[in-house]
């Protein structure tokens, strides 16, 4: 077993690692072996209170985060993604020990993160409003401002990235911020917020409260002194969210939900690349990813050849510890284990092939095979339900049409994949799939540069890109008398 040092287990309010009011700790599991890797401070309603204060003096008008110039924004921000770097492997073997993602994974999102970093560091001074042609002897403009205090509610299937995503265009905006990182891995959004300190961010810019979400998170959804609420996590947290912050006053809402994410692979490709697509779009990161390609849709003339070939490479996918060489750890915890199982039960019990897996692996941790259904059918439980591990469920069809029309027969719309080499047939699935992101010839391919985010019940706002900055501002627009005709 690799030995990580665990440096900060407190939270992170206004720049100082504190205990929680109540003194309570809770534990946070390490998925390879079910022990209590450590005790963390957890947060509540007292110390969410104290956050928030934090938060809102930070953003009071004449704070030193609210004079600073845009642009040195920017520089802080540019500054902890070089800090996030000189660390990456330290973090990248905590975010492993809390989470169970192989470490070379680990790694790499820590460079994916500090890309997203760099992106929105680069837009803190290119915020810009315009000049209006309003009616009347006015001169109209627009300015961008922040929204305010920004509470962020993170998951655990990616801890370092997601928490990234959220703070890095909130920072660039000049907003303030609240971190809850999931109760499962709270472990790097500390370790990330001593780096935060260390960059030279204000006290009570960003503040980070672990705890649970019916407590800390609820205290903070409902609280009036927030904002806005950015969350990524299930459709039926997201619901509770989206009433929670209509109750005491009316928040910003970003939701970044689940997904039943359709591949669609046409008879003209080439098999063994969309065999291999699909392999990535419904495996990678052990199938805890919203937007994994889960429905693999394959077309009728290269069915048989496809199934085949996915069968093989889910048979050689490597499963084990995520300190060695591997593929896939651990899944998260005991809850997200069985539910998982569970879905492969009921695959198996509605008819469904199975072709490969189809179980746990030993009896220590919560490793299961990667499992390849075919012969799936539409209303199948495996068919229509998010899983959330490593399950991969293949339909066939005949027609564009047919699976245009099965593709969007869902409540999710996160992302779609189409393999094929006709440009018709890509661009008319791109054009009539109703989801976030669709993605031809690649898959899950985000970048900070691309918004992304749901239709239907997979969210509502956009993360990434030019989009994902606008969900941390407010338009004001400013109408000055300026008389056609001067008089001087
Ligand atoms: P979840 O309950 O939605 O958790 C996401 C975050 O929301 C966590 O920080 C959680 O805190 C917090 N939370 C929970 N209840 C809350 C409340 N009432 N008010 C405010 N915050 C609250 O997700 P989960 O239980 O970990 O996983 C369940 C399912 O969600 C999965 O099977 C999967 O389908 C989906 N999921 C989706 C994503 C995604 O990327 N879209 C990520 C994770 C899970 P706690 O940590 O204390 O629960
Ligand atoms: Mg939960």
């Amino acid at each position: 077993m690799v030995k990580v040092d665990i440096k900060y287990t407190k939270l992170f309010i206004n720049n100082e690692f504190v205990d929680a009011v109540s003194k309570k700790t809770f534990s946070t599991i390490n998925p390879q072996d079910e022990t209590v890797i450590t005790q963390v401070a957890e947060g509540d309603k007292a110390d969410v209170d104290l956050a928030v204060e934090a938060a809102k003096k930070a953003f009071h008008r004449y704070s030193e985060w609210r004079t600073m110039d845009a642009s040195q924004r920017g520089v802080l921000m540019l500054k902890l993604a070089d800090l996030m770097e000189s660390q990456a492997k330290y973090l990248a073997e905590l975010e492993t020990l809390d989470c169970g993602k192989p470490v070379k994974v680990s790694e790499e999102e820590v460079f994916y993160s500090t890309g997203v970093l760099r992106f929105y560091a680069g837009k803190a001074d290119k915020i810009l409003g315009s000049t209006i042609p309003a009616d009347g002897e006015v001169l109209a403009m627009t300015l961008k401002e922040p929204v305010g205090v920004c509470a962020q509610i993170i998951p655990w299937n990616y801890p370092i990235l997601m928490m990234t995503w959220k703070i890095a265009p909130a920072l660039a905006a000049g907003c303030t911020i609240i971190v809850k990182p999931a109760e499962q891995t709270p472990l790097t959004a500390l370790a990330v917020a001593a780096l935060i300190k260390e960059a030279g961010f204000p006290p009570g810019v960003v503040n980070v409260i672990p705890g649970y979400g019916p407590t800390a998170g609820a205290a903070l959804t409902h609280h009036p002194g927030v904002d806005k609420v950015a969350f990524t996590g299930s459709t039926e947290v997201g619901r509770l969210i989206l009433k929670a912050a209509s109750a005491e006053n009316l928040k910003r809402v970003t939701l970044e939900l689940g997904g039943k994410s359709p591949l669609v692979v046409f008879n003209d490709a080439d098999v063994e690349k969309a065999a291999q697509l699909a392999h990535f779009a419904a495996f990678a990161n052990g199938g805890q990813c919203c937007c994994a390609g889960t429905r693999t849709y394959v077309q009728s003339g290269v069915y048989d050849q496809f199934v085949k070939r996915a069968a093989e490479i889910a048979q050689q996918r490597t499963v084990g510890n995520p300190y060695d060489d591997v593929e896939q750890g651990p899944q998260i915890d005991s809850e997200m284990f069985n539910k998982v199982l569970g879905y492969i039960k009921a695959g198996k019990a509605e008819g469904a092939r199975c072709v490969t897996g189809g179980d746990k692996i030993g009896d220590k941790g919560y490793y299961i095979q990667p499992t390849v259904f075919a012969d799936v059918t539409d209303n199948m439980k495996i068919a229509r339900e998010e899983i959330f591990g490593p399950v991969q469920s293949i339909l066939k069809f005949e027609t564009f049409d047919e699976v245009v029309d099965r593709a969007n027969d869902t409540n999710y719309g996160l992302g779609a994949g189409v393999v094929t080499n006709d440009i018709n047939i890509a661009m008319s699935f791109a054009k009539h799939v109703r989801a976030g992101s669709v993605w031809i010839n690649v898959y899950d391919h985000v970048t900070g540069q691309t918004p992304f985010g749901g239709f239907k019940d997979s969210g509502m706002g956009r993360e990434l890109g030019e989009d994902g900055v606008n969900q941390y501002l407010e338009v004001k627009t400013v109408t000055m008398a300026l008389p056609k005709k001067p008089q001087f």
